[in-house]
C-alpha cells in the first residue's frame, strides 16, 4: 500500500512560543511513527504577524505594499524553521520551505494575493528523500513580471489557504488544521457556555459561519475545499480530542435546523437619509466606495416615498472613516439631507442548510430576539442564514438566547443513510481529491 500523505496546518497560538513549537514538533514527530509522509504548514508565532504591522506602522502611515507582504512574510519564516529545528532535535529528518520555495504561484495583489497555482515538485523531492517538509504559511510569489518574481501574502489568517490549497495540489490524503479549540461549535463557547462541538459541518454552512464572524477558518481556505472536494479536519492542537470534518453533507436536508449561531462585533452601520429616488445613485454611491476597497455588507433600501428613500448599509468598522470621507461630497452634489452612522454594531446569524425550503425559521429567531427585548435594524438573508444587526452590546444577551430557542444543546438526532451509516458519525475517512 503506498504510503498516506497527511497535510497539518498549525495556527499560531500552536506556535507561540518555543515550548509550543516543541510540542507541534512532538505531535508531528507521533503522526509520521504511524508511518506516513507529512507536509507541515505553519502561521507566524502568536502575534507575530499584527506586531510586524504595528512596526511597520511606527515608521509610516502607508507602508509600500511590496516592502510591507516581504515584512510579513517573515513571520512565517521564523514559525516554519523553527518547527523543522524541533524536529531535527527529535531525530525526523525535515526541511523548511518559503511558500515562493514551496511551489505556491500567486496573482500579484500584495495582501491579498490569490494563489494561481501549486507546482509540487520540490515538496515531492523532499518526501521522497524521507523529510517532514514545513511550509511557511500565508504566502506565495507572484510572477506577473517573468523573471522578477516578488514575495505576496494572502490575506490575514492565509496560512488556512496555504494548507487547503497543498492538500487539493498534493492530493493529500488527510487535511487537518489544528488550532486552539477542539473544533466547529454550535456557537462561541466563550459566550454560550453550553455550546456543543458539531461532529461533521457542510462547507456551504461552514462558509455562512466563518463569513458571519465565526473565527476558526478563514473563508476562502473552506471556499478552496469545497472547490476541490477536500475533506477538513479542524481539532485542537492541545488536546487529543476528535475534531470536526468540514465536508459535503449529503444529509443536510434530514437535518433540517439551525446548525450554529455565528456573531461579528465588527459592524458599522450608514445610513443616508432622504435620498433622491432616480437611476445611478446607487451606483454614484457605492461605485467609489468599491474603489477605494471598502467592503460593503448588507444594503437596504427602502420603497420611495415623495420622491426620495433610504439606504442604509454596512461596513466593517475600520473602514468607517474612509467611507465618510468619500461620501461627503457626494452627499452635496446629489442632494441627500443627511449621512448618519452607527460603529456600536453587531450581527447575529442562524446559519443550517436545512433553514432552505423550511418556513418558520425568521419568525422563530424574531421571536426569541423580541423576548430578550433586542432590538432588530437590519435583517439580511441568504438561502441557509438569517442575519441580524442589532446593537453591540446586546451580542451576548442575543447570542444566548437564539442558542436556547433553537435547542442548539441537544445533540442532533442521528440521521441514517440507507446503507445504514449514521451520519453525525462518518468521521475517521478524511479521503480527500483534487
Ligand atoms: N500569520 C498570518 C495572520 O496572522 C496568517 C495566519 O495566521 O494564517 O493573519
Ligand atoms: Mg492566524
Amino acid at each position: 500500500m503506498p504510503k498516506q500523505l497527511v497535510v497539518q496546518k498549525f495556527g499560531g497560538s500552536s506556535v507561540a512560543n518555543a515550548d509550543r513549537i516543541r510540542r507541534v514538533a512532538a505531535r508531528v514527530a507521533r503522526e509520521r511513527a504511524t508511518g506516513c509522509d507529512l507536509v507541515v504548514v505553519v502561521s507566524a508565532m502568536g502575534d507575530a504577524t499584527d506586531e510586524l504591522l504595528a512596526l511597520a506602522g511606527a515608521i509610516t502611515d502607508d507602508p509600500d505594499p511590496r516592502e510591507l507582504d516581504m515584512l510579513l512574510a517573515t513571520g512565517e519564516h521564523q514559525s516554519a524553521t523553527l518547527v523543522s529545528m524541533a524536529l531535527h532535535a527529535l531525530g525526523v529528518p525535515a526541511i523548511a520551505l518559503t511558500g515562493a520555495q514551496a511551489g505556491i504561484t500567486t496573482d500579484g495583489k500584495y495582501g491579498k494575493a490569490r494563489i494561481a497555482g501549486i507546482d509540487p515538485e520540490r515538496i515531492f523531492k523532499e518526501i521522497g528523500a524521507g523529510r517532514v517538509v514545513i511550509v511557511a504559511g500565508f504566502q506565495g510569489q507572484s510572477q506577473v513580471d517573468p523573471g522578477l518574481s516578488e514575495i505576496t501574502t494572502l490575506g490575514r489568517g492565509g496560512s488556512d489557504t496555504t494548507g487547503v490549497a497543498l492538500a487539493a495540489a498534493l492530493e493529500a490524503d488527510r487535511c487537518q488544521i489544528f488550532t486552539d479549540v477542539r473544533g466547529i461549535y454550535t456557537a462561541d463557547p466563550r459566550l454560550v457556555p453550553d455550546a456543543r462541538q458539531l461532529p461533521v459541518v457542510s462547507y456551504e454552512e461552514m462558509m455562512e459561519l466563518a463569513h458571519q464572524g465565526a473565527q476558526v477558518m478563514q473563508v476562502r481556505a473552506v471556499e478552496l475545499g469545497w472547490v476541490n472536494n477536500v475533506v477538513i479536519e479542524v481539532l485542537s492542537s492541545f488536546e487529543d480530542v476528535p475534531g470536526t470534518l468540514i465536508k459535503e453533507d449529503p444529509f443536510v436536508e434530514q437535518r433540517n435546523k439551525v446548525r450554529g449561531l455565528a456573531h461579528d462585533r465588527n459592524v458599522a452601520k450608514v445610513t443616508l437619509v432622504e435620498v433622491p429616488d432616480r437611476p445611478g445613485v446607487a451606483h454614484a454611491v457605492f461605485a467609489p466606495l468599491a474603489e477605494a476597497g471598502v467592503n460593503v455588507d448588507t444594503i437596504v433600501q427602502n420603497v420611495g416615498h415623495h420622491g426620495t428613500t433610504d439606504l442604509s448599509f454596512t461596513i466593517t468598522r475600520g473602514d468607517l472613516a474612509k467611507t465618510k470621507r468619500i461620501l461627503e461630497p457626494i452627499i452635496r452634489e446629489l442632494g441627500f439631507r443627511e449621512m448618519t452612522t452607527d460603529s456600536a454594531m453587531a450581527k447575529v446569524s442562524i446559519v443550517g442548510a436545512g433553514i432552505q425550503n423550511a418556513p418558520g425559521y425568521a419568525s422563530r429567531m424574531f421571536a426569541a430576539l423580541a423576548e430578550a427585548g433586542v432590538n432588530i435594524e437590519i435583517i439580511s438573508t441568504s438561502e441557509i442564514r438569517i442575519t441580524c444587526m442589532i446593537a453591540e452590546d446586546q451580542v451576548e444577551t442575543a447570542v444566548r438566547a437564539l442558542h436556547k430557542a433553537f435547542s442548539l444543546e441537544e445533540p442532533e438526532p442521528v440521521v441514517q443513510d440507507q446503507a445504514g451509516e449514521a451520519a453525525a458519525s462518518s468521521g475517521g475517512a478524511a479521503k480527500t481529491s483534487a
